[in-house]
């Protein structure tokens, strides 16, 4: 049972709702009085709005995130795990290069896998929360009482097995949309996004995905990777190759206390 969201959440909801409806509201009084251009204006507006502040995962509109590192390292994220197949083949390539990764877990997947969600955290990574059902192509307008259910469930399920709450949330399909950061902000969890990535779970092809990675790849990079998919293990390790050929430094980052 997933606890009612904090009065502070709520209200936050709330208002950002109410918000969201001013120029619906402001549209239909306009139109009563005929300026139906302006409406036209308000409404491609809101629109767009709407549309980049939800669907470009680094936009900043609804609120703050990380997409860069504060230093010249990389970082190496892997999410939509854990997997009884594929999650112990990847912390092997991990051990073999000596690195650490942050690894955003499925909320449904780590309960059903708790001993994989212990095993990553033994070997020294990170342990994000990934939400609890990866809801990847509806997130982006899920409204406030499912948004904290995914996000405080997954919260819920990953806390009692790491023995303390994760503090990164990376959001399904790098998706966000107004509803997001009141959860975020009530469970003291950080937003990341990547700025480097080679679509792997499109591509199959592993010398093109480690192609574009290798061309977004940068100091100060976050980089995207994906357990579950079927090269998941060889794009890995060829991503590792390509940090250690280009001298980079691989961390896990500390939690921003403002960001
Ligand atoms: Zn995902």
């Amino acid at each position: 049972m997933i606890p009612p969201p904090p009065d502070t959440c709520q209200q936050q909801s709330r208002t950002r709702l109410m918000l969201s409806l001013l120029p619906g509201v402001a549209c239909l009084l306009l139109l009563s009085t005929g300026h139906w251009q302006i409406v036209a204006v308000i409404f491609c507006l809101t629109f767009l709005i709407i549309v980049i502040g939800t669907l470009i995962p680094r936009c900043t509109l609804f609120g703050p995130l990380v997409s860069t590192l504060p230093d010249d390292s990389v970082c190496l994220t892997i999410d939509d795990g854990p997997d009884p197949d594929t999650t112990p083949r990847l912390l092997d390539v991990l051990d073999l290069h000596q690195a650490k990764a942050l690894f955003f877990l499925i909320g449904d997947r780590a309960a059903r896998h708790p001993e994989l969600v212990r095993e990553i955290a033994r070997r020294g990574h990170g342990i994000g929360n990934h939400s609890q059902t990866h809801p990847a192509a509806s997130f982006w307008f899920l409204h406030p009482q499912r948004m904290w259910a995914e996000v405080a469930g997954c919260q819920q399920t990953l806390t009692p097995i790491l023995g303390h709450a994760p503090a990164w949330f990376r959001p399904p399909a790098g998706h966000h949309n107004l509803f997001l950061h009141p959860p975020l902000h009530a469970l003291g969890l950080t937003m990341m996004i990547w700025n480097c990535r080679g679509f792997d779970t499109v591509e199959s092809d592993v010398s093109l995905i480690l192609k574009r990675i290798g061309k977004t790849m940068q100091p100060r990079s976050i980089i995207l990777l994906h357990d579950l998919t079927p090269a998941c293990v060889e794009v890995l390790e060829g991503t590792l190759i390509l940090i250690r050929e280009r001298g980079y430094r691989i961390s896990l980052p500390a939690v921003p206390s403002v960001i």
